[in-house]
């Protein structure tokens, strides 16, 4: 598939009067597409302008409504490098629109990679102000558009443009939803992107400079690409890649020196877009391109994006090879400082996991449901465990984050947590149903799964002075009309709960269709209702109903257990010895964010090995009558493919997903 185009003559109405940046050089550009017979067999599309919503995702509003002022006034110098003219807001609102129309084409699957042809360029931008030719940040507003307005949760910036992007940088400076990789001349303008910027807070380690040497060259850049670039795009595997590609290091530049030839840029653009097979391009790939006029002499620049699928996992990238680092131009001083701070990125660190102690400062830990139910159990249990055992001494809080059974968490996991340490979620079988039901595009190889510990099993039961005594005439009576019997249960439809009870009906030959599932927030609320008497059958976990069974509140019909279990609830049957061969184990355990470096899975096992092994945990599982059920590691991450893989069918089974 070619790579389309977005351009317009609109683009030369941006008047800059004899600046380099001007409309002869948009001209020039479409003039040597034309004849060199580039644009036929692809799409060539005209941009929409963009909203001031849309510029708002990155620049104030004040700014916004500064620059169309000054414009509508008749405009003048911002700056000495910064032209503005009458008909310059609108222009620049279309530039922004070509990128955000790339981004949306390549999301909507129309084109693989778009070329966005613009004018005035966008990356030194800065959110409150104009700099460098540049009055909104054309790039910067499109990566936010994907992330916001899409959904995505990666975006790769690659900006090989001679000079520095300071304000795709600063846009990103603090979140690691976007990853920005700059090459560029060192010392040029604008003067930021030295080595040692390598992004803050959530941000650290998600932006990658490169100040270069002059005349670093086409062996120079392919290094860099295969050796720096090339590795860190794998490791982050973004769903969008947006280049700013500037073609001013090219050698004609009249003032930049870098001596790249066109062979150089060609070759970036293939390392960049790697042909399909590639692991780093598996799947769909698409780019979007705008074109920005430097400070100087033959410039271009373009962005480009592209999509990409495949898992995110954990990784550890060292750069192969070494001869890359001659290229970098730093002083002696900060060398060292720039080397390890590539080093740093490139070996997935994250700040604090360097440190000898970790953990370095208070834990969370993520319930996704509300309080009182298995998962908040589970949290709040562990927690217990760990601080009673003094296996960790700084203070875990249980966080409750409930929604769609676990959909909001792995959200919040994967969008909002990538690389944080010091945070885990609990999982487990209901997790694995909203996986299947494709609720949220993830899968358990998105994100860190640590360790599972225990098994819960499902119980059926009925109110105490409910008129089914037993599982059998339960059953019979919904044989004959299942709509006489409504399900309550704590999880969403086609998960775990609704599952227990279809799964049964299915092995009684009932239409599984006719269950009439009613779902609750959690079983807490499930539980009220089968008290209050809205539903005649709660479908859910043990530990979940323990204490409405000690205290004598309800009836249960069956466990889902291989065999009835032991101390108080000895005289609770089994659906096996009913006549149901039915066993179902509700799993659950902990899981981190993507990226978690292996040295604190390392922790999290060791400490979790010893802590199932503790005399408080023993307690603990007889108190709550959850059973041990430990893997970690592979066997881990095997039986998540097959729980996933087998509940997917299942539920196709029962129709409840295509
Ligand atoms: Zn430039």
């Amino acid at each position: 598939m070619p790579t389309d185009l977005i351009t317009s003559d609109r683009f030369l109405l941006h008047e800059t009067y004899g600046h380099p940046e001007r409309p002869e050089r948009l001209r020039a550009i479409q003039e040597r597409l034309r004849q060199a017979k580039l644009l036929e067999g692809r799409a060539v599309l005209e941009p929409e302008p963009a909203s001031v919503e849309t510029l708002a995702l990155i620049h104030d509003r004040a700014y916004i409504a500064e620059i169309e002022a000054f414009a509508h006034a008749g405009g003048g110098w911002l700056d000495p490098d910064t032209y503005v003219c009458r008909e310059s807001y609108e222009v620049a609102l279309l530039a922004v629109g070509a990128a955000v129309q790339a981004v949306d084409r390549v999301g909507d699957g129309q084109s693989r990679r778009v070329f966005a042809l613009v004018r005035p360029p966008g990356h030194h931008a800065e959110p409150r102000r104009a700099m460098g030719f540049c009055l909104f940040n054309n790039i910067a507003v499109a990566a936010q558009y994907a992330l916001v307005c899409r959904g995505l949760s990666r975006v790769a910036i690659l900006d090989w443009d001679v000079h520095h992007g300071n304000g795709t940088q600063t846009a990103f400076y603090e979140t690691d939803t976007v990853l920005f990789i700059s090459l560029h001349q060192w010392p040029l303008y604008p003067g930021t992107g030295r080595g040692d910027e390598i992004g803050r807070g959530r941000g650290f380690g998600y932006t990658l400079n490169l100040p270069l040497r002059p005349g670093t060259g086409d062996e120079g850049y392919r290094e860099l690409f295969d050796q720096v670039i090339g590795p860190r795009l794998a490791q982050y595997r973004p769903e969008l890649l947006l280049v700013s590609a500037g073609f001013d290091a090219h050698r004609l530049d009249p003032l930049a020196s870098m001596d790249v030839t066109e062979f150089g840029f060609a070759g970036m653009a293939v390392r960049a877009w790697p042909p399909e097979g590639d692991r780093r391009c598996a799947g769909r790939a698409g780019a979007a391109v705008a074109a920005r006029v430097p400070r100087h002499g033959v410039r271009r620049r373009a962005q480009s994006a592209r999509r990409k699928t495949g898992a995110t996992g954990r990784s550890e990238v060292t750069p192969r090879g070494s001869t890359w680092r001659k290229y970098l131009e730093v002083t002696p001083m900060r060398r060292a400082v720039v080397l390890v701070a590539v080093l740093v990125l490139l070996a997935g660190l994250v700040p604090g996991s360097a440190a000898p102690a970790y953990p370095s400062k208070a834990l969370e830990f993520i319930a996704p449901a509300g309080p009182g139910g298995g998962w908040d159990t589970t949290a709040r249990m562990t927690a217990k465990a760990l601080a009673e055992e003094k296996l960790i001494t700084v203070p875990i809080s249980v966080i409750n984050m409930p929604g769609g059974s676990g959909a909001v968490g792995i959200a919040h996991m994967v969008t909002r947590r990538r690389g944080d340490t010091h945070v885990l979620a609990v999982m487990g079988s209901a997790l694995t149903g909203t996986l299947a039901r494709r609720a949220v595009p993830y899968t358990y190889r998105d994100v860190t799964p640590i360790v599972a510990i225990t098994a819960d099993y499902q119980v059926i039961a009925v109110r105490k002075d409910s008129t089914f005594n037993t599982l059998k005439t339960l059953l019979e009576v919904f044989k004959r009309d299942p709509g006489a019997i409504t399900v309550g249960g704590g999880s969403a439809p086609g998960a775990l709960d609704h599952l227990t009870f279809a799964q049964l009906a299915g092995l009684v030959g009932v239409d599984v269709t006719k269950v009439r599932y009613v779902p609750f927030g959690d079983g807490a609320a499930a539980m009220a209702s089968i008290l209050g008497g809205t539903t005649t059958v709660l479908s859910s976990s043990l530990s979940e109903t323990l204490a409405n069974i000690e205290a004598g509140q309800i009836r249960v019909l069956a466990v889902t257990a291989p065999q009835r279990l032991g101390g108080a609830l000895r005289d609770i049957p089994t659906a096996r010895e009913q006549g149901v061969d039915f066993v179902f184990a509700n799993w659950r355990g902990f899981y981190m964010p993507p990226e978690t470096p292996a040295e604190v899975v390392r922790f999290w096992e060791d400490t979790f090995a010893k802590m199932l092994g503790s005399r408080t945990w023993a307690r603990i599982l007889q108190e709550t009558r959850w059973e041990p059920f430990v893997l970690t590691g592979d066997r881990l991450r095997q039986f998540l493919d097959r729980d996933l893989t087998t509940t997917q069918s299942v539920l196709r089974d029962l129709g409840l997903i295509r």
